[in-house]
């Protein structure tokens, strides 16, 4: 398509481009492992940031065979869209709207007494069948049912499934070590969490579904999958345990900006705010029109490359609220204005979100969660367009 094509609209300044094949791959190489049980998809936070719905698409496309998300809200924006796979929600107050959970076929993951009352009140409400998962803290102390709660949620619950206003689905836990494959308290939780579905047993109460592994877990410890794994940050090509495999996981986020100004810049001017880099002799520099309002973390000034083309530039001075420069050195034809600068991706020469992750001492997780404000996210890839 030519740019005269009136479908065609000016490209964003600065964007994301979320590849779904990517995704689907992913997806497929988390099944492999996962081996006989299901695969549960976590798009939660707006599918890390990538678009919950699209991702949704393509990891049921890839052989997802559930959903799971943090709040009922974020459930309901996927069944809005058409999706009907099983979703599942884990992280509300007791005051959520558990009655249009019920009424949109969301199962609800309870973490208290209190929780599942509030359930039990909006199915019985809406005369409805609510189905209730119960998240069991086997050691991560954080979200879950803590031990001393959990005789209570189970007389609850047997109730609650006695007068037919619920039905029991599952038992899971999350891991608090999983991205240290040998870890002791790993085998701890799996111990806790066989212990406490054991003593649902004993109330009757015999889930049809468990699930612990989340995506470290699901590449590493095949021995805790169960019937089913949760895995997010590697559905989206980021791998949690890098040491031990690639996996073949192929980063399904591209962050980039175009290139808004080329200028030279003559020997013994400083550079952005505060001056930090002085150009140690005549350059051209570029400017990105993307800063730490877009998600670009203003730590980074002065410590990433930007990739243009097949050539990567040096991020020179500080990154500003909307902007920061590259050095393009004494190749003034490096760049022009409109071009393509890549922040972090997934093709070959792509500066990695990982990187960014080491330099601020944090996990890639909070990376492709940064873009944001201005940041127009697209898409590329067929799977789960329909
Ligand atoms: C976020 C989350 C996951 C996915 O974890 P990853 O490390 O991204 O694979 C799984 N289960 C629960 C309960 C979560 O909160």
């Amino acid at each position: 398509m030519s740019s005269a094509d009136p479908r065609v609209r000016t490209r964003p300044q600065v964007e994301t481009i979320v590849d779904l094949d990517a995704i689907a791959h992913n997806v497929r190489i988390l099944c492999e492992h996962a081996g006989p049980a299901a695969v549960m998809v976590v798009v939660k936070a707006d599918g890390y940031n990538h678009g919950a719905v699209a991702v949704s698409r393509a990891a049921l496309a890839g052989g997802a065979a559930e959903l799971g998300v943090t709040t009922v809200d974020e459930a309901l924006e996927l069944r809005r869209a058409g999706i009907t796979a099983p979703i599942l929600t884990w992280l509300n107050t007791s005051d959520a709207d558990y009655g249009a959970a019920i009424a949109a076929d969301i199962e609800i993951a309870v973490s208290s007494v209190e929780q599942l009352r509030a359930v039990g009140r909006a199915a019985r409400a809406s005369a409805a069948v609510a189905t209730v998962t119960l998240k069991v803290d086997t050691g991560l102390n954080r979200n879950g049912i803590a031990p001393d709660q959990y005789p209570g949620v189970l007389e609850q619950l047997s109730r609650l499934v006695a007068e037919g206003v619920v039905r029991f689905r599952a038992i899971f836990s999350h891991l608090a070590h999983a991205d240290e494959p040998h870890h002791a308290v790993i085998d701890l939780q799996r111990d806790r969490l066989v212990r406490a579905v054991a003593r649902a047993a004993d109330h009757g109460l015999r889930p049809a579904v468990v699930h612990l592994s989340n995506s470290a877990a699901t590449l590493t410890r095949p021995d805790l999958a169960f019937d089913m794994v949760r895995p997010g940050i590697a559905v989206y090509g980021l791998n949690p345990v890098p040491e031990v495999s690639d996996f073949g996981l192929r980063p399904a986020m591209t962050f980039r900006a175009r290139v808004a100004l080329v200028k030279r810049v003559a020997a013994g001017e400083g550079v952005s705010y505060g001056h930090e880099w002085i150009a140690p002799h005549d350059t051209t520099v570029a400017l990105i029109p993307a800063g730490y309002a877009d998600g670009v973390p203003r730590a980074l000034g002065g410590r990433i490359s930007v990739r243009i083309g097949d050539r990567s530039y040096p991020n020179v001075g500080r990154v500003c609220m909307d902007q920061l420069v590259v050095d393009l050195g004494t190749d003034p034809a490096g760049a022009q204005e409109g071009d393509v600068a890549v922040l972090f991706g997934g093709a070959p020469g792509d500066p990695h979100a990982q990187h960014w992750a080491d330099l601020l001492d944090t996990i890639h997780y909070e990376i492709v969660c940064g873009p944001r404000g201005r940041v127009v996210r697209g898409y590329t890839g067929q799977a789960g367009v329909m």
